[in-house]
């Protein structure tokens, strides 16, 4: 990483498929705190691509609860259903440059392959063009045997051979949406995004990204994966579990819990501070070093702790 000046920009990138929960507020405040803490400007993006996973409403409740919450985005809002063109233009531009190739094999069909990371790796099928009498269904991003790392803010060294770990992979789906992985790179380049700050079950999506970066020519931003919430058992803790939803009349006492989550050890005078006072010392204070690798349960019972 150079430590060379450079505008931060982080965003937060929400599907407006339900209510933020507790581990929403932990990333959305992560992602905060890393680039006003630099600094840099705050974004919001609503990932509504995926419309038949879109609920009415959602977006709005998203929205009004970050404002509850103090969390107020720079400019304006970027909604991934008014991207269509450009995404579209990605595709043919990568399919132009001998990078994407059409797909015509089902889903039965593509899961032939060795066993990777995340199921079967994409067998090859039509890498070398259609076999005759088959039609385009999806479109997939070619890729190569070489390791891409990044040296993650929280997480450390990550890396994957992404031939050998996940395959040539979709990139506009079968149903005609533009796939997750492509968007968001769309997306933060389009936004000059530079930190992105996000879960680690997106983790493992991250070399596919970078490499598409890297079709495209671009550099990639940083990225920070805040560590999922656990029991103690080590399971991801579901939704549904009382400990996560949000109280917006408890506020300051959750975002100093996300704080203590965070590793920043919140004080115990952040208890008597209004909202805005709560951020300004989080971005004040905020040290991306002290976010630990795993998160655990148990010290959601402790607000401010620390
Ligand atoms: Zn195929």
């Amino acid at each position: 990483m150079t430590q060379e000046a450079r505008a931060v920009i982080g965003r937060y990138a929400p599907s407006p498929t339900g209510p933020l929960h507790f581990g929403s507020l932990i990333a959305a405040l992560a992602s905060f705190c890393q680039a006003r803490g630099q600094g840099g400007r705050w974004l919001l993006r609503i990932d509504d691509l995926d419309h038949p996973r879109v609920v009415a409403g959602a977006e709005r409740a998203i929205r009004d609860t970050l404002a509850d919450f103090g969390l107020v985005h720079d400019g304006p809002v970027l909604y991934q259903s008014e991207r269509r063109v450009a995404y579209a233009e990605a595709v043919e531009h990568l399919k132009n440059t001998g990078f994407a190739f059409d797909c015509g094999c089902t889903r039965r069909e593509a899961r032939d392959g060795p066993v990777g990371l995340e199921g079967p790796v994409y067998p090859g099928t039509c890498r070398n063009g259609l076999p005759p009498g088959r039609e385009a269904r999806s479109v997939r991003l070619r890729v190569q045997r070489e390791r891409i790392e990044l040296l993650d803010h929280f997480q450390g060294r990550y890396g994957q051979d992404l031939a050998a770990d996940i395959g040539d992979f979709v990139i506009r789906r079968a149903d005609g949406i533009t796939a997750y992985q492509l968007a968001t790179v769309l997306d933060d380049q389009a936004q000059g995004v530079t930190d992105v700050i996000r879960g680690a079950d997106l983790l493992s999506s991250t070399p596919r990204q970078i490499w598409i970066h890297r079709c495209l020519g671009w550099a990639p931003p940083t990225y920070g994966h805040i560590p999922v919430v656990v029991d103690a058992d080590g399971e991801k803790l579901g939704k549904s579990t009382g400990a996560l939803a949000l109280d917006p009349a408890a506020r300051q006492a959750q975002l100093i819990e996300c704080l203590a989550m965070l590793g920043q050890m919140p004080p115990a005078s952040l208890e008597t501070r209004s909202v805005p006072g709560v951020l300004r010392w989080a971005v004040d204070n905020w040290e991306a070093s002290r976010v630990p690798r795993r998160m655990d349960c148990r010290r959601l019972e402790m607000p401010g702790a620390g």
